[in-house]
Order: structure tokens, then sequence, then C-alpha cells
């Protein structure tokens, strides 16, 4: 067997790995054991592609060209890879990997979203520069003849939409990555920008590509090549600069799939099958897991992809909803011991207090004194996709006590006290009730539904939406103020 098919064998087995990865991570019991899959999986590509590089004698491995090309015709100006060549290749490997695992290791779980929306800025650079090589070493080509240019033609025309599109995706993806960090992590507001006339520069960006597309493509030239990065950086700028703090759940996932995308486009170009299939695989995941969570929050798949959905219902005016009640902790126990049923609804803020290790002693205490427990998750709550469950399954909170939003809100109405544990968005009632709010239509926990309510939470500031929650005022509630894991504890003490 050549090292090249070896290589290609490899490539399929880490294909494979990526499926079985992807299947584990579905479910909470399976995604440790799938992530080790992925884990192997990259292993056996990173494994293969330097293989390919060390034993490939007549190409580089980020080769644009098939060694073969149709019509017989042998790619020119390839040569093997230079041992400088491949040093310099192990360096980039174990540099990257290194800052990697460090970022990895020292990251609070509270900002894996902006460090997931960083790497996909990374993918979509990379895109950006492999299409731009792609592009100049063909115009670099050194020897070839006229008549293999004209042999070439036709694959040419691929390669140069491949170049094309893995450009602008790559940019988008870039711009609109490092938009969502900033404002993931609180460098800039998370307000929607609202330019005039917006889904018509969305639009009119479309068709401008389109056009340089069939420019290029006609007629290769560098001009079309500058002109659609720096459209693709404006759009990918602009698609997630208008979108509100409420819906960057989605955003993010949709930069996943992008950046998926965005590497899949890399792979045709670099003729990489590996990376052609992890693409797609994080694409088409990426897409669905963003349609999942746009029907999770009720939003229109097609106009998140359009971009800047999140505005047009913001009202934005202050309303006064009256005053507030407090508890302490000590009654806040007492209600507690007298109650028969208790759901616990986390947000971002019992990932900030780090609260889940005394959530779930409480749990456990409660649970041994006979009160029925349970969770209720909803599906953007924190900051990433299954952050509480994450955070539960941590503290070792049993799974089956631990239920989506929709499997639980019926049950609020004949639940006796709920423990709204950092949560504000994803329990705030002007959802479903208030048609001006900029967060109306998103389904919410029904906790109000509870006999009693206790938020547990520093302040009366509102959520990452930026939206003023009246749970907080009603009746049947009562705000329990501090950071969520001294008042847990407290809670842990007086009972
Ligand atoms: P929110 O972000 O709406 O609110 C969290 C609350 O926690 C804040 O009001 C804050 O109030 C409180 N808090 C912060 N720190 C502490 C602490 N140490 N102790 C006690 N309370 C604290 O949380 P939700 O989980 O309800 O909603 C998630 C929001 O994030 C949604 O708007 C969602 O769209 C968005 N989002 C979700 C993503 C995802 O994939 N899940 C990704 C990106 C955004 P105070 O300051 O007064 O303490």
């Amino acid at each position: 067997m050549s090292v090249t098919s070896a290589a290609n064998a490899a490539y399929i087995v880490a294909a494979l790995l990526f499926i079985r990865a992807l299947a584990g991570l579905s479910r909470h019991e399976s995604s440790r054991v799938g992530n080790m899959f992925g884990i192997a999986g990259m292993v056996v590509a990173l494994a293969a592609t330097l293989v390919y590089a060390l034993g490939n004698e007549s190409g580089s491995v980020t080769s644009i060209f098939p060694q073969n090309l149709p019509g017989g015709v042998h790619a020119p100006g390839l040569h093997a890879m230079s041992t400088l060549g491949v040093i310099l290749l192990l360096l980039a490997v174990i540099a990257g990997a290194a800052i990697g695992l460090y970022r990895a290791r020292v990251v609070a779980m509270t900002q894996m979203p902006e460090l997931i929306a960083l790497f996909h800025s990374f993918v979509g650079l990379a895109a950006v520069l492999v299409g731009w090589d792609g592009y100049l070493s063909i115009e670099r080509r050194p020897h070839a003849t006229e008549a293999q240019v004209f042999k070439l033609q036709g694959t040419f025309g691929i390669h140069h939409a491949e170049v094309f599109i893995g450009v602008f995706i790559g940019a988008v993806t870039f711009t609109g990555s490092i938009i969502a960090f900033l404002k993931l992590s609180a460098r800039i507001k998370s307000n929607p920008l609202v330019l005039p006339g917006k889904n018509l520069l969305n639009l009119g960006s479309l068709a401008v590509f389109v056009g340089l597309t069939a420019w290029f493509v006609a007629s290769p030239n560098l001009l079309a090549l500058i002109l659609v990065t720096l459209l693709a950086l404006a759009l990918g700028l602009h698609l997630v600069a208008s979108i509100g703090g409420g819906d960057m759940p989605v955003v993010v996932s949709m930069l996943n799939s992008y950046s998926g995308w965005a590497a899949a486009a890399s792979g045709f170009l670099l003729n990489n099958d590996a990376l052609i299939i992890t693409g797609a695989l994080v694409g088409s995941s990426g897409a669905y897991l963003s349609y999942i969570m746009c029907k999770a929050m009720n939003r229109s798949f097609i106009s998140v992809i359009a971009g800047g959905f999140g505005i047009e219902a913001s009202s934005g005016e202050a309303k006064d909803y009256g005053e507030h009640r407090e508890v302490n902790a000590e009654t806040a126990a007492e209600m507690l011991a007298e109650a028969k049923s208790v759901i616990i609804t986390p947000g971002y803020g019992m990932a900030v207090a780090q609260a889940q290790h005394g959530v779930a002693e409480l749990t456990r205490k409660l649970r041994a004194k006979g009160v029925e427990v349970r969770f209720g998750i909803h599906p953007v709550a924190g900051r990433l996709p299954g952050h509480m469950n994450v955070l539960l399954a941590e503290a070792k909170v049993p799974y089956d006590i631990v239920l989506e939003m929709d499997e639980i809100n019926d049950d609020f109405s004949d639940t006796d006290v709920v423990l709204v544990i950092g949560a504000n968005d994803t329990v705030n009632p002007a959802a479903s009730e208030e048609p001006g709010s900029p967060i109306a239509g998103m389904p919410v926990l029904h906790v109000w539904e509870a006999a009693n309510v206790i938020v547990f939470k520093r302040s009366m500031a509102s959520g990452y939406a930026g939206v003023q929650n009246p749970l907080f005022f009603r009746d049947n509630s009562a705000m329990l103020f501090g950071d969520a894991k001294e008042r847990v504890e407290d809670i842990l003490k007086a009972l």
C-alpha cells in the first residue's frame, strides 16, 4: 500500500471516529466516550497528515491539486515537502496544541462560548488564507505550458469557484465570530446594531457575491478576490452586530455551522478528504443545532441565516412593575422543609457563582426528607447549549430528575416551591405576556405558576437580553439577594 492510500484510509477511519463522537455527544451518558472518540479521530487525522507530508514524493500536503488531474495532466510546480517544511509543520502543531490545551484547562465554564467563538474565527481566517493561497499558487505556477493550462480549464473553473466560496464563507465566519466573541465577553454591548435597511444590505451583499463569483470563475482576477474578501468581512460583521443579546445562542451555533462549511471548502481546495468530511459534519450538525435552538426560541430559521432578526420586537421602554419582596435564607429553608414538591431552575448565575455543588447537596438533603425535587432546564440557560446539564452532571445530580423545559413546563402549577438560581431571561413572563418585549415569543419556564418562587440573585439587574423581569414583582415571588453559592450554603446550614 502506498503512503498516500494508507493516509487516505486513515482519513476515513478518522471521519468514522468523528461520526461516532457526534453520536456519543448527543446524550449525557455517552458524552465522555464520544469526546474520547473525537480526540482519537483528531490524533489519527493529524498523524495521517504528517505521514502524508513526509512520505509523499510528488506533492506537498497543502497541494491544491490532485496528483493526477483529468486529461492525464500532472500538476506542475509541486515538490516533496522539505525537512524544514516538516519541522515547521510539527512546530505549528505543537504550538497550536499547547496553546489550545492551556486555554481549555484555564477557561472558566462561563467563558466557554466566547472561547468557542474565538476558535470559530480561527477556522474562518484559515479558510480565507487557504483560499488566497489557492488562487495565488495558480498564478505562481512556474512551468505550466499553454497546452496544460488549456487542458486544466475545466478543473480550474471548479477550482476558482472553490477559492471564491471558501474565501467568502471564511471571511463571514471570521468577522462574525470576532463580533460574537466581543459581545459574549462583554467587551462590546450586546445591543443590536440597527442600520437603516439592514435586510436589504444583507440581501444586496449576497447578490453582489453571486455576481462577483460569476466574474471570477469566468476570468479570475485579483480585484474580484479582494472585493469578495472585503464584502464578506463587512457582511460577517453586520450579520452578528445586528443581532441582540437574547438571540446570541443561535448566532453561536450558526457560526459553528459556518466554520464547518469554511473548513469543508478548504478541504476541497487542499484535496483533503478528512477536512471535507469533518467540515461537512460540523457544518451540518451546527446547522441542525441552530434549527433546534431556533425552534426552542421560537425564531424563524431562515430569518436567522439572513441575520439581524432580533430587533423588530424591541420596545426598549422601562416599565414600572411595582415593589418586590425579599426573604432571607432561614425563611427559604423553612419553606423548603415544608414543601412536598420543589423545582429548581438554574441559569447563568449558578454558573458564575459555581453554586452547583451546593445545589446538589441541597437536592440530596431535601430528597432524604421525602421532598420531590426536580430540575427544569431551559434550552438556552447559561451561555452555551447544555451548560446547566454539564454543571449538574459535574455535581453528580442524577440525570433522571433533570428535565427539559417542555417536559416540566406543565408541572409548575402543582409545585410548592420553585428555586430560580441565577436565572433571569429564561424565566421571564414578559416573553409570553408582552408582545413589545425584545424577547417576545421566546418560550420560557412558567415558574410563576408555582405556589412560591424564590429568586436567587445579587441585585435587581436585568438578564443577558437587558430586559426587566416582571416575575420579581409578583405576589408569589420573593428575592433572596446575594451570591447564589453563599445563599445556598446558608440554606443548607439552616436546614
Ligand atoms: P441571564 O443571563 O438572563 O441572567 C443571569 C442572572 O444571574 C443575572 O440576572 C444575574 O443577576 C444573576 N447572577 C449573576 N451572577 C450571580 C451570582 N454570583 N449569584 C447569583 N446570581 C447571579 O440567565 P439565563 O440563564 O436565565 O438566560 C441565559 C441568557 O443568555 C439568555 O438571554 C440567552 O439567550 C443568553 N445566551 C445563551 C447562550 C446559550 O447557548 N445558552 C449563549 C449566549 C447567550 P445579578 O447580576 O443581579 O446577580
